[in-house]
């Protein structure tokens, strides 16, 4: 009997794991107004989010020992400050940045996303520093008014 139960929990440990393995996080780039550049930069944050998703999600949930919570975020494109979002409101992206810093700015808001499930956390805890370093470093670009979460 308990080898039974012992191979339940494998077989269902396994499942979680190939369950894991294949799950996609969908980006829905869109032009907050159809600006060649706004429509140019939402490509770009695609070609990015083509190629790095499984990677970056990977990253966030293995550094942050928590599942990222959605399947399907939706953000926009446009000239401002970058914000996570959450709920209903989309994520918000700047249309000027560099590839490297559009790359930056997007694992940074969705560690914002992937945060926004702690339920417990100091009132005057600084959200950023609950990030691992490498997004951390994007920080200076909060002071700078690139983020707003
Ligand atoms: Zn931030």
């Amino acid at each position: 009997m308990k080898q039974l139960l012992w191979i339940g929990i494998l077989i269902i440990a396994a499942g979680f794991e190939a369950a894991g393995a294949n799950r996609k996080v969908t980006i829905t780039f869109v032009p907050q107004e159809n600006k060649p550049e706004w429509v140019t930069a939402a490509e770009e944050y695609n070609v990015i989010w083509t190629a790095e998703a499984d990677h970056v999600i990977d990253g966030l949930e293995r550094v942050s020992h928590l599942h990222f919570p959605e399947d399907k975020v939706k953000a926009e494109i446009y000239e401002g400050a970058s914000f996570s979002g959450g709920g209903n409101r989309p994520m918000l992206l700047r249309a000027s940045y560099p590839m490297e810093i559009k790359k930056a700015t997007l694992v940074h808001e969705l560690g914002h996303r992937m945060n926004a499930q702690l339920r417990k956390r100091p009132a005057d805890l600084d959200e950023h520093r609950l990030f691992p370093v490498p997004i951390r470093r994007v920080d200076g670009f909060v002071r700078a008014g690139v983020c707003r979460s």
